[in-house]
């Protein structure tokens, strides 16, 4: 039977001595890097000049574009975090099989530390995600289990078995597991919490946060609120998820939806739900309308949860006054979804946008002539 409910080790306030953290303090970035790996994280902190200001906001929003690692994601932190903390305790060696459950993006962090370390990777990873995805692993030398997407968490079917059978199969092989590794929400309380108080001077009134695993809200969010008790900590979830709580806001139950890497049919054991003062539930329409508006009226060429996020933004945002800041999570990019939300084909056949705005931009360019751009 799958191993989910096992607890995560995480302690945040441990005994120095016992910690877990990072011991490392943070460095200026070198002029040459020893390898790809070393690049991940110290992502740029960018200022939303737009969107924000076109949707009535008062608030500096400010968007963390982790789509900046080597990799691709966010999860390039957690990738090759896990891998190394298993190496420091003895848990793995260069030549394993290193096997993860992944919705595409802690598969591509774990196989870019796989090749420069020289571990083969298997990553199992459901049907929905996309072929982006499968052809960057497959590039990375990657090996790729497909399961249903229907499938419930806790089925045979479901990714979690399917990774602990060929686990059982296969010689010096081992399963990092985001879903209860301590690496997953480390990372972003180590790390990518640090960096958005310090790039913003330690002043922050909002962050905005996708929850898949939980890992990135779980670990920023605890961070923040032992610097800034005040900070609210807001997470987006999908429809079709039921990590939100309170539970009426779970619409309709667990079911699905387009968006890929948020959302789960069950509570991961690193998501902490009682860091999140306030869960906002989005649709796959306006997450996707909003990656798009990212990249058209921003340049930010973000993925689909980037769009939940800034959607679930606007609207928690609302109250907030001039000079406060609400900083906003952007996960992936538009790399993964070339021939998905990308495409207006793709949009238009999942009726998101309707057949009139196929490579029709009059629509954009109405929004970008009312801004009364300058004309060289
Ligand atoms: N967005 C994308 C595109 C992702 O791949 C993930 C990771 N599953 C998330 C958001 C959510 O991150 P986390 O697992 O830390 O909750």
């Amino acid at each position: 039977t799958p191993d989910w409910p096992s607890r995560c080790t995480w302690k945040p306030n441990a005994d120095p001595k016992t910690s877990p953290h990072t011991k490392e303090t943070r460095q200026p970035r070198p002029k040459i890097f020893p390898d790809i790996l070393k690049t991940v994280g110290e992502t740029p902190l960018v200022r939303l000049n737009r969107i924000p200001q076109a949707e009535g906001l008062k608030c500096d929003v400010f968007v963390k574009c982790e789509y900046f690692n080597p990799g691709g994601s966010v999860k390039d932190r957690i990738g090759i975090r896990m891998l190394e903390d298993a190496e420091k305790k003895g848990l793995i060696k260069p030549g394993d099989t290193l096997i993860e459950p992944s919705s595409g993006n802690t598969g591509i962090g774990v196989a870019l530390a796989c090749a420069v370390k020289g571990y083969r990777c298997i990553i199992v990873m459901a049907m929905k995600m996309s072929n982006e995805k499968v052809n960057v692993l497959k590039a990375l030398g990657a090996e790729i289990v497909r399961v249903p997407t229907e499938a419930a968490f806790d089925s045979p079917e479901g990714s979690l078995a399917v990774a602990q059978r060929l686990r059982d199969a296969t010689p010096n092989s081992y399963i990092l597991n985001q879903y209860k590794n301590s690496g997953n929400p480390l990372a972003h309380y180590d790390h990518t919490a640090m960096e958005i108080y310090e790039q913003c001077d330690g002043k922050i009134d909002m962050v905005v946060i996708g929850a898949g695993t939980g890992g990135t809200v779980t670990g920023i969010g605890r961070r923040l609120k032992e610097l800034i008790p005040n900070v609210q900590v807001i997470a987006s979830d999908p429809y079709g998820s039921i990590l939100a709580a309170p539970d009426n806001l779970n619409e309709g139950g667990v079911g699905f939806y387009e968006v890929e890497g948020i959302g789960y049919d069950f509570i991961p054991v690193v998501l902490d739900r009682s860091v999140v003062d306030k869960w906002v539930k989005t649709t796959d329409k306006e997450s996707f309308i909003m990656a798009k508006r990212l990249i058209r009226e921003e340049g930010l060429l973000s993925g689909g949860s980037s769009g939940a996020n800034v959607a679930a933004a606007l609207k928690a945002a609302k109250n907030l006054k001039e000079g406060q800041k609400c900083v906003v999570i952007l996960p992936d990019s538009i790399r993964n979804y070339l021939t998905k939300f990308v495409s207006e084909e793709w949009m238009e056949a999942k009726r998101y946008i309707s057949p009139e705005n196929i490579h029709n931009h009059s629509w954009w360019d109405d929004k970008v002539s009312n801004l009364q751009l300058e004309k060289p």
